[in-house]
């Protein structure tokens, strides 16, 4: 791709940029992780879908702008710049939302993904259960067929934000002859709902980061199964691709991240040459190299290209960056870093540690690298 922006690009970017330095909270809000912050991000969610940048990559109308995937990464690269709040609307708007454009209905769409460009409706991913996490196809919730549509049974787990969020996604054992990837249904459904319990799991820090789900005999219509009964495990492949290959996590975040730690690197340690120089420039080089492979990804899939198996590869590289570049911080910071609370920097680094599991662990994605990118012997299950 061309590197140099067109000017219908460059005024896209002047403009976020503009309004983030006008709207970006001079205090940063509560964590979502508690109730006050959940209901403080929601607002925030509303309040960027107002100036039309919340989704800013899909169809004008369900409240997107028709940007590029290069515009919706340059946007990023902005947000993350200016130091914008989390999304508490991200497992929706860069999970669900890829697999309801790619398999939903038009009536699904246009019920769904407005309510959740604004915040109004926060989703929740509903895929983990006790013995299936990263064997997701040994999953035992089940969805038996009644009049109209489907009683959800069974119990999930390690539900981000399912605490505070209103409605979930995840996949149901339909065919209960069924074995493995077969037999499955992607179904949606109301976290408040009769026969939903929530159940909150607190984190180190105390606050409820996650939610185990339990269901019995949850009723959900016809119309929120996404794609055919039975092909859920084809409907998944799309979010778990999207997940790792492109929208969860963009080079923005680290490319900020890594700015912050030269920064770090120039209070803390002046011009002085040692070993930990050479570690702030390789998480930086790092950062870049991420981004400008992300170009060559958004270039494919702008070409008619999909993310295939490829997305493993990406999603290695980001974790792993992720870690080294909060571990480099930590140790410019010395031991105060513990006690450097206002920073971010220790905070960062506890959650970067999540990276190598959630999404799929490190090593079910080289699992994945090594027999479906590089045709080796399947290893021992
Ligand atoms: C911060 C965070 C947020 C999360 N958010 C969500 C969410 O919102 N929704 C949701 O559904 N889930 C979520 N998860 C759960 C996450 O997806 C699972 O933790 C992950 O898939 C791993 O599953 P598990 O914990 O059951 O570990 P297991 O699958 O039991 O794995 C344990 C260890 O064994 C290894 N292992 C297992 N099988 C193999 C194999 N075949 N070959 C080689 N090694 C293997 C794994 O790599 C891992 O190291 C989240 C997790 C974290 C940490």
């Amino acid at each position: 791709m061309d590197l140099d922006l067109d000017e219908r690009t460059t005024a896209f970017r002047d403009e976020v940029r503009a309004w983030l330095a006008e709207n970006v909270p001079k205090r940063p809000l509560a964590s979502f992780d508690t109730a006050e912050g959940f209901e403080q991000h929601r607002r925030w969610e509303a309040k960027l879908a107002d100036a039309r940048l919340s989704v800013v990559s899909w169809p004008r109308e369900y409240g997107g702008r028709d940007a590029s995937l290069l515009e919706w990464v340059l946007f990023e690269e902005e947000y993350y710049a200016a130091g914008a709040p989390g999304r508490v609307g991200q497992n929706g708007i860069f999970m669900l939302a890829p697999t309801l454009f790619s398999h939903g209905t038009p009536e699904q769409r246009k019920r769904i993904l407005p309510a959740m460009a604004r915040g109004e409706q926060v989703w929740a991913q509903a895929w983990s259960e006790p013995e299936a996490g990263s064997d997701i196809a040994a999953l035992r919730s089940t969805a038996t067929r009644t009049d109209g549509g489907w009683l959800l049974s069974g119990q999930k787990v390690w539900s981000s934000r399912a605490t505070y969020a209103d409605r979930a996604f995840g996949l149901f054992r339909s065919d209960q002859d069924s074995e493995r990837h077969r037999g499955l249904t992607y179904v949606m459904f109301d976290l408040r709902a009769d026969g939903v319990r929530v159940r909150p799991i607190p984190q180190l820090d105390g606050e409820p980061g996650f939610a185990e789900i339990f269901l019995d005999e949850v009723f959900v219509p016809d119309a929120d199964v996404i794609g055919e009964p039975g092909e859920g495990w084809r409907v998944a492949m799309t979010t778990a691709n999207n997940e790792r290959g492109l929208s969860l996590r963009s080079p923005g975040r680290f490319l900020a991240a890594a700015d912050r730690l030269v920064r770090l690197w120039r209070e803390t340690h002046g011009d002085t040459e040692t070993a930990l120089a050479a570690r702030v420039a390789d998480a930086w080089i790092q950062a870049r190299a991420y981004q400008l492979y992300t170009f060559g990804t958004v270039t494919r899939l702008a070409e008619g290209g999909e993310l295939g198996p490829e997305s493993s590869v990406n999603k290695l590289f980001w974790s792993h960056l992720d870690v080294g570049l909060h571990e480099t911080a930590l140790e410019l910071l010395g031991p105060d870093a513990e006690l450097s609370g206002k920073t971010g920097w220790p905070e960062g680094w506890l959650f970067s540690l999540a990276g190598p599991i959630y999404g799929g662990t490190d090593q079910i994605q080289r699992n994945v690298v090594a027999e479906r990118l590089l045709g080796l012997p399947r290893g021992q299950r």
